[in-house]
C-alpha cells in the first residue's frame, strides 16, 4: 500500500458523520454568506487562540495581506521575514506595495535567526513577519524585545502551527496580529480556501471585518476600497466540526514525531529539534539528508511519498531578485534547502506505516554505506 505524505480521505471517513449534518445546515438555512457559523467559528477560534478578536477571510494569504494594510503598510516600507517560507507570505509584502527583506533561518530549527534581524532593520522597516514553520513557534521573545526596540510591529504567519504554544501562549496571539490559514492541508484545514486573522486590538479586528466585506460597514454603503474576502459559512460550518478534534489531531501528529525520532538512525538523517519551551504542532516532520535527492527517489520507488518545503530559498525566485537579503545570499537556508525532505505526516497514519517509512530511510544509509 503506498504510503502519501498526507491522507485527508483517511480524516474524512473518520468525522464524516458530524460533518455532513453541519453541511447540510448549512445549504438549508441558504445563509452562504456571513452566516451564523462564520460568527461562531470566529468566537471559537479566538478562545482557541487565546485573542478577543478573530476575523475569518478566505484564504490565509489574504489574511496576511489585509494585516499589512490595516497596520498601513505600503510603497516605500519594508517588512522583514524568513528566507525559507512559502512564497505567501513575500506575495502579501508585495501586494502593499512594500519591500520584503529576507533574514536567513537557524539551520537546526529552520526558523528565522533573531540574531540576524537588527542587522535587517532600517529606517524604512516598519514590520517583522515570523513564520512558525512546519509547526514549530520561531523565537518570539528575541523577536517582541527586537520590536519593541525599533517600533515595529509583529505579523506572525501562523499558517501551519494552528494550537503551537511559546510557553502557555498559543502562536498568532503573540504579535499585533496573527494570521492563519486553513487550505485543505493544514493542521486546521477547510475543504476549500479559508484563512483567519486574530488580534487583541479591537480597531485592527473592525477594520479587517470591513475590509473583507468591500469596505462596507453597512449594505451599499462603501467607505474604503475594500475586497471580497470573507471565509464561507460552508467552510466555517466546517471548520466548526473540525476544531473539536484539532487537540487530539495534534497529540498524534507529537506522537508520530516522538516514533520517528525513536526509529530513524540518526547517523545520517538529521532530526527536527524542538525548542525548550515550546510546542511544536509538526506539521510538517522534515529531517535533512546529504543525499536528499536520491533519499528522495528511493522511497518514491517503495510507495513511500514525500515532499520538500521548500526546494529554494524564497529569496532566490526571479519575482523577488532585487530584494535585500540578511546576510547576502542566505547561505544556510540556500544550503537547507538542498537537504530537507518531509516525511509522510498526518494523524491517522498508522504504527505500521511509520515503521514502514522509517526502515525504508535507515534501509537507505545502509545500502548507501554498502555501495
Ligand atoms: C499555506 C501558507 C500560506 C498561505 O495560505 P493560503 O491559505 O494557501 O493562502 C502562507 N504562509 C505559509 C507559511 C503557509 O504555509
Amino acid at each position: 500500500m503506498p504510503i502519501p505524505l498526507l491522507d485527508l480521505v483517511a480524516q474524512y471517513e473518520n468525522i464524516r458523520d458530524e460533518l455532513l449534518p453541519s453541511v447540510h445546515r448549512v445549504m438549508q438555512n441558504a445563509n452562504f454568506i456571513l452566516g451564523e457559523e462564520v460568527d461562531c467559528f470566529e468566537d471559537k477560534f479566538a478562545a482557541f487562540c487565546g485573542t478577543d478578536h478573530c476575523v475569518g477571510v478566505s484564504s490565509g494569504t489574504e489574511a496576511l495581506h489585509l494585516a499589512l494594510r490595516v497596520l498601513d503598510i505600503g510603497p516605500g516600507d519594508e517588512v522583514i521575514t524568513a528566507a525559507n517560507t512559502f512564497a505567501a507570505t513575500a506575495f502579501a509584502i508585495s501586494y502593499t506595495g512594500a519591500s520584503t527583506v529576507f533574514v536567513d533561518v537557524n539551520e537546526d530549527d529552520y526558523n528565522i535567526n533573531v540574531d540576524l534581524i537588527e542587522k535587517a532593520v532600517t529606517s524604512r522597516t516598519k514590520a517583522i513577519i515570523p513564520v512558525h514553520l512546519y509547526g514549530q513557534p520561531a523565537g518570539m521573545i528575541a523577536i517582541r524585545r527586537i520590536a519593541e526596540r525599533h517600533g515595529l510591529k509583529i505579523v506572525e504567519d501562523a499558517s501551519q502551527a494552528h494550537g503551537a504554544l511559546v510557553g502557555k501562549q498559543p502562536v498568532g496571539s503573540l504579535g499585533d496580529i496573527g494570521c492563519f490559514s486553513f487550505y485543505p492541508g493544514k493542521n486546521l484545514g477547510a475543504y476549500g480556501d479559508g484563512g483567519a486573522i486574530v488580534t487583541n486590538q479591537p480597531k485592527l479586528a473592525d477594520k479587517i471585518r470591513l475590509l473583507r466585506n468591500y469596505g462596507q460597514p453597512t449594505k451599499n454603503v462603501f467607505t474604503t476600497l475594500g475586497y471580497n474576502a470573507r471565509l464561507d459559512t460552508l467552510q466555517a460550518a466546517i471548520l466548526l466540526v473540525k476544531l473539536n478534534h484539532l487537540e487530539y489531531w495534534t497529540q498524534r501528529r507529537r506522537d508520530i514525531a516522538d516514533r520517528y525520532r525513536e526509529l530513524l538512525s540518526d547517523r545520517f538523517v538529521n532530526l527536527p529539534l524542538e525548542n525548550a519551551h515550546t510546542r511544536h504542532v509538526y506539521h510538517l516532520f522534515v529531517i535533512q539528508h546529504e543525499h536528499r535527492d536520491e533519499l528522495l527517489e528511493y522511497l518514491r520507488e517503495r510507495e513511500i511519498f514525500c515532499g520538500i518545503h521548500y526546494p529554494t530559498p524564497l529569496s532566490e525566485a526571479a519575482l523577488f531578485k532585487t530584494a535585500r537579503t540578511v546576510p547576502e545570499g542566505v547561505p544556510v537556508s540556500s544550503r537547507i534547502t538542498r537537504r530537507i525532505l518531509s516525511l509522510p505526516m498526518y494523524p491517522e497514519l498508522s504504527d505500521e506505516q511509520i515503521r514502514t517509512v522509517a526502515e525504508a530511510v535507515n534501509a537507505f544509509d545502509i545500502a548507501s554505506v554498502l555501495t
